[in-house]
């Protein structure tokens, strides 16, 4: 007979912190924790409870982090193995089938995508991004870091990767407790490509292996790229923190009739190059800090459509200061737009919320004798679900605005 396998310890959550868990968020912070059974060691399962004792989920344990346990799954018999893991990593492929990601077909041909975006696809802390036959992946804490060969099994069975590499951030890595493996980046399964390609809505990318931002690309900004391409037909662009160039290529193919991209990251500006060759578009990438670029611009009378995307500003503690940078940055985008045209402006901070961007973008406009008129908002693409009961998901937000006079 079934023997039911015996229950992992407790992790009881103090009155007035349960609804949120509750209702589906996955986090337990450390100052909602009331009192944890001894012996619970780093990474290991722990069984959340309500102050009644009735089970919240089941959930993976970092000591070291504000954010003491990742929930996977409001099961509490559930135990956190293979068949759980390998479970979500098919919901995760069946939601990216059901978006026409891969997609095959010839103009708009797209092989790099998220393929698991932790939180939003159940699996709290992993995030696989697929370039082609290669996944990328980043492991967020010390609980997942002890599953990998698990996780690996369970990614191996349903896909066949060519390679798997790991893009875990050293920072990560040692706040969490564990060490990263050998190379750059380490290799967990099959043979290292040379570089990693992928195409993206038919525009072809090959990027080193050294061009390392995050994982190797932003996929959240596929919707960005799309529209700037719609937009951009006899329009000068300048498209600042532009990496390997996504955002000018896919202007440059829309009938951009001058495209400027700039980035202080001179391996991303070759990568930029190469890749407008590699595509027959025309587009100048150079190697220059935005400030200046939005500046130089301005004296010019304004680019028709710029593009401000720059990295991730603040912690959740410095928002305050997140805040006044980007409102430098907004005024200095809204000076290098001429008067009429549009800026997209970007954030991928999540304590952001897009009503603090709209103000930070007005206060940015007022100081450059400006005034902006929001007319879309974009956010991450559909790769990058985001569970209802977690808004802190919802991270990246664009704001598209014509720049006029007061
Ligand atoms: N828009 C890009 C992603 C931008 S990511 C895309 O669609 O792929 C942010 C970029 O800002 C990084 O490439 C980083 O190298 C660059 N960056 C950081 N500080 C900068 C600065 N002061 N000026 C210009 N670029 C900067």
């Amino acid at each position: 007979m079934n023997q039911a396998a015996p229950l992992p310890p407790a992790l009881t959550v103090k009155a007035g912190h349960v609804q949120p868990i509750w209702a589906g968020h996955p986090w337990v912070f450390k100052q909602a924790v009331e009192r944890i059974d001894d012996g619970v060691g780093a990474g290991d399962e722990v069984l959340v409870l309500d102050p009644h004792g009735k089970v919240l989920g089941r959930g993976l344990y970092s000591p070291a982090s504000a954010i003491s346990v990742r929930i996977y799954t409001v099961e509490g018999g559930r135990p956190i193995d293979g068949a759980l893991l390998r479970e979500k990593i098919e919901h995760a492929l069946r939601l990216r089938h059901a978006l026409r990601l891969p997609d095959a077909t010839p103009e708009r041909q797209t092989t790099g995508f998220r393929l698991v975006h932790g939180e939003g696809d159940g699996l709290p802390g992993l995030i696989v991004d697929a370039f082609g036959d290669v996944l990328v992946v980043q492991i967020g804490t010390i609980g997942l870091k002890r599953l990998e060969p698990v996780w690996l099994a369970a990614l191996n069975e349903v896909l066949g990767p060519r390679a798997v590499l790991d893009r875990t951030p050293e920072s990560v890595a040692r706040a969490e407790g564990f060490a990263l493996g050998e190379g750059t980046p380490p290799l967990l399964y099959g043979e290292a490509p040379a570089t990693l390609s992928f195409h993206e809505r038919g525009l072809a990318f090959e990027l080193p292996l050294e061009l390392s931002q995050k994982t190797g690309f932003y996929f959240d900004q596929r919707p960005l790229r799309a529209r700037v391409e719609e937009l951009s037909r006899g329009s000068r662009v300048l498209d600042a923190f532009c990496y390997a160039g996504g955002v000018g290529l896919s202007a440059a193919r829309g009938g951009a009739s001058e495209v400027w991209g700039v980035d202080t990251s001179a391996p991303a500006i070759e990568v930029a190059q190469q890749s407008a060759e590699r595509n027959g578009l025309a587009a100048r990438f150079e190697v220059l800090d935005a400030a200046r670029a939005f500046r130089k611009a301005a004296d010019e009378g304004g680019y028709d459509i710029v593009v401000c995307d720059p990295p991730k500003l603040a912690s959740r503690r410095a928002r305050d200061r997140a805040l006044g940078n980007y409102r430098k940055l907004a005024a200095g985008a809204c000076a290098a737009t001429r008067v009429g045209g549009l800026l997209a402006f970007c954030s991928c901070t999540a304590s952001v919320p897009m009503d603090a961007l709209g103000r930070t973008l007005a206060l940015g406009a007022r100081d450059a004798g400006r005034r902006a008129l929001i007319v879309e908002r974009l956010f991450q693409g559909p790769d990058h679900p985001v569970v209802a009961a977690f808004p802190e998901g919802l991270y990246l937000k664009i704001l598209i605005a014509r720049i006029e006079t007061p």
